[in-house]
């Protein structure tokens, strides 16, 4: 037990948490994980024993009745707190357990004044909403008030009483607030009394709460148990009798708070005895779960022995990676990572300082680097940490120094909690957060470190824009292949030799014409969440007029006619607008339910096919925000715009952020149309070779059109980044920018397994301003002259391509 780090956990690893095999889990913050022998002991407790709903006379609910009577002493004893002095109250989870409080400091006389530390998590700063006055207050105004005796809330005066709350550990940082405001708020009441919340969620899961001083205690405590065992689902408040009263002035009451109710002629009831968790446990207790409870307090003890031992633990490999990830220096000696997390307190064994690692990265110039961008690449790698804003809007704003009306401004920019984007004007907007737990080992800190070390670690002092040197201003290509994906995110069809594909000012004819909805959210579904659609294949037979999809080992298949029937779909009352990348969409669902049996079984989720309504405008018309990005150097545009009116349009930045190019593009997310350059690819599988990867097949791309010299050699890969102009065969197409990269691309698209290339490896050799890039997006100009051949524009393998490119020299 050297420097506190607990050996016999590498020991029960591999038993206790199979599903941690090829996973490096960091985010005990989010949950811990629940182990094997606690998942057994609460199966046999279920298998062995009859439980009815606790009480009533019936021996099975007797038993729960009994059963969970003890486990509330049994949790009380875990927390030292004194049953006599305090009571246990089982909620859903924290939040629920803080709306508890909230309820019933509404519903008292007078109402309260509230007052909520900044790094309160979210579901605190909730409860200020019914609050008469409120206040967010930093450690400084908090000395302040509890020195001064002042009011906690400037007007407090009008109020029946005052609220204080804080967390006992930051969720986003891991800091640990001082226990001793306690006391100190609860004789510093001016007229009216003053209670303490505290948010105790994150302290438990790696130190003990020590309750034995009722003097010193929090009058109201919550927790969420997952965070400290992985299972159950439940939450608590614990509450100081002495100061419980105000919470019987609650005024709801529920099946199980209630002893006599009268409704008829007479309303009138009687509220259950005299303990508050009768009062305030509404409806049926979560009575499994409870029980489950039980066996995790037992084998917890036996796997980690105490909470002590578990906090020496967790603060060594908070320590182990606090200091590996600040030695991360680039070629120029900069630092890497920005830290929001305060060291030296772990030396301290942890007493102000949880195992929570809060940071963000920085390029060798000192931008950063996008946390989304960071998850993408985290997922790749199988690490699991979570970064954004973690529900702490109080503790990220004050870290990132964040004002007001930038996050306003950033709301209004596209903002929102999950979104892509997440730096604006030279700001970051969230943090990277990698969080200990009791099964954490050193190899998960030192796979993390490395993980950072071999990504984000500038190692040569070059400067970062990669220039493509000696590119061509011109050059020769030839199509290689074309390809379709007739229904968005599922397989690809390849158009055939000697085939003339129409091209429209949305994309390649039958490309992204249909999709698949989820049934309850709408929501189009895509391969990054539901990989097995790329084993749909869709085909299309002219001949008979039919859509036919199948999917890759099964006989089974589906058929839709390719005319567009209104009688087909569900009325248009029914159809709810569809959602492709955040953008609302309408799309129309087919009515027969074999149709969407097939899709369902074969992806194991409710989905629905749909088709995008053909010559759509207004609501129905899905507009191109054109997510294309400029990266190694700003691009001057090129003089020929795409549109669909057949006039020129002035030219636009292709990363503006605003709407200007409106263009319908179905459901193409994107662009209308992708291309990839097949020396590009065969520059990009090099990579992929030299660390032994497999070589990434064009359709992992999803890409319409796959260019390749006729004489590969004399190509530079890359050289697309300065196109400005194709022309294919007699169609002329404006190129829009780079396309921008997730991980959907490791999908194989035969198996539907997921690794991580060529993710990884493009990672390292296309990665701009954090982004990572492939292929190109690029749309149609339609011909001036109005001809026949204007009019049914196509294109076929086999064309031969004129590049026109800006000059780099
Ligand atoms: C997790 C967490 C919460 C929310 O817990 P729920 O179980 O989601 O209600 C609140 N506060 C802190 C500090 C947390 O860590």
């Amino acid at each position: 037990m050297a420097n506190g780090y607990n050996h016999n956990v590498e020991a029960l690893r591999d038993d206790e948490y199979p599903m941690l095999k090829d996973a490096t889990y960091l985010d005990h913050a989010g949950t811990t994980l629940y182990s094997k022998s606690l998942m057994e002991k609460f199966m046999a407790d279920m298998m062995s024993n009859l439980y009815g709903n606790p009480h009533s006379a019936s021996p099975s609910s007797q038993l729960s009745t009994n059963r969970i009577e003890d486990i509330r002493l049994k949790v009380l004893q875990f927390f030292k707190a004194n049953p006599a002095l305090f009571d246990i109250v089982f909620t859903a989870n924290a939040t629920a357990g803080i709306k508890l409080v909230m309820d019933a400091f509404r519903d008292h006389k007078g109402g309260y004044s509230y007052g909520y530390h900044q790094d309160a998590h979210t579901s605190l700063v909730g409860v200020r909403e019914s609050a008469i006055a409120s206040r967010c207050l930093d450690d400084e105004d908090v000395e302040q008030w509890l020195s001064s005796g002042a009011f906690l809330v400037e007007d407090g005066l009008k109020s029946g009483a005052n609220l204080f709350a804080y967390p006992a550990q930051s969720n986003m940082d891991g800091r640990r607030l001082p226990l001793s405001w306690i006391p100190r708020a609860r004789s510093s009441s001016v007229i009216s009394p003053t209670y303490t919340l505290l948010d105790a969620s994150a302290f438990v899961s790696t130190a003990q709460l020590d309750l034995s001083n009722a003097d010193t205690a929090p009058d109201f405590t919550v927790l969420s148990f997952y965070k400290m065992f992985g299972f159950p689902d439940l939450g608590a408040l614990i509450v100081r009798k002495e100061s419980g009263a105000i919470l019987k002035e609650r005024k709801y009451f529920g099946g199980g708070t209630v002893d006599v109710v009268l409704c008829n002629k007479e309303q009138w009831h009687a509220p259950k005895g005299d303990s508050l968790h009768e009062r305030l446990e509404d409806g049926s207790l979560p009575f499994h779960s409870i029980l489950a409870l039980d066996a995790a307090i037992d084998v917890h003890k036996t796997l980690y022995g105490s909470m002590e031992q578990i906090a020496q633990h967790t603060a060594f490999l908070a320590q182990r990676l606090y200091d590996g990830l600040m030695s991360l220096r680039h070629a120029n000696s900069d630092p890497v990572c920005e830290m929001y997390s305060h060291a030296p307190a772990f030396k301290k064994s942890g007493k102000s300082q949880g195992p929570i690692i809060a940071f963000n990265l920085r390029n060798s110039q000192g931008a950063w680097v996008s946390n989304t961008e960071v998850e993408k690449l985290a997922a790749v790698r199988k690490f699991h940490v979570r970064s954004g804003g973690l529900c702490n809007p109080g503790g990220v704003a004050a870290c990132l120094g964040l004002e007001p009306w930038e996050m306003r401004k950033n709301f209004s920019a596209g903002f929102r909690c999950g979104a892509e984007t997440d730096i604006y004007s030279g700001k970051i907007t969230g943090v990277i957060r990698a969080s200990i737990g009791a099964m954490s080992t050193m190899s998960d800190v030192d796979a993390f470190i490395a993980f950072v070390n071999e990504f984000y670690v500038e190692k040569t002092t070059s400067s970062l824009s990669k220039e493509v040197p000696g590119t061509h201003s011109s050059g020769q290509l030839i199509v290689e292949s074309l390809t379709i994906y007739p229904i968005k995110s599922c397989g690809g069809l390849d158009v055939p030799l000697n085939t003339d594909w129409e091209v429209r000012p949305e994309g390649l004819a039958w490309d992204r014409e249909w999709c698949l909805v989820h049934q309850g959210t709408g929501q189009a579904l895509s391969q990054k969440r539901h990989p097995r659609m790329a084993l749909i294949r869709p085909e299309i037979d002219f001949d008979k007029g039919l859509l036919r999809v199948r999917s890759v080992g099964s006989i089974e298949q589906i058929a839709v006619p390719l005319s567009s029937n209104p009688a087909l779909f569900k009325s248009f009352n029914a159809t709810q607008p569809s959602r492709v990348c955040g953008d609302s969409i309408v799309a129309h669902t087919y009515a027969r339910p074999e149709i969407n049996d097939f899709f369902s079984k074969i992806l194991d989720v409710p989905c629905a096919l749909a088709r995008f309504p053909a010559g759509g405008s207004g609501f129905s018309m899905r507009h191109a925000k054109a997510h294309m990005q400029k990266h190694q150097k700003p691009k001057s545009n090129s003089s020929k715009t795409c549109h669909d009116k057949g006039t020129l349009a002035p030219p636009t930045p292709p990363d503006s952020d605003t709407e200007v190019q409106k263009r319908p593009i179905l459901l193409s997310n994107e662009s209308p149309i992708l291309a990839i350059n097949r020396s590009s690819l065969d520059a990009l599988n090099e990579e992929i070779s030299k660390v032994g990867g497999k070589p990434a097949s064009a359709s992992v791309f999803r890409a319409n059109v796959v260019l390749a010299s006729p004489q590969s050699e004399n190509l530079e890969p890359y050289s697309e980044d300065h196109w400005t102009t194709l022309r294919i065969g007699e169609q002329i197409f404006q190129m829009l920018g780079s396309c921008r990269r997730c991980h959907m691309i490791c999908i194989d698209q035969d198996t539907a397994e997921r690794n991580d290339q060529p993710f990884v490896s493009l990672a390292k050799t296309r990665r701009f301003d954090s982004k990572i890039f492939f292929g190109s997006h690029m749309c149609h100009v339609p011909s001036k002259d109005i001809t026949k051949m204007s009019q049914f524009p196509t294109i076929r393998v086999g064309d031969l391509v004129t590049i026109e490119a800006e000059d780099t020299s």
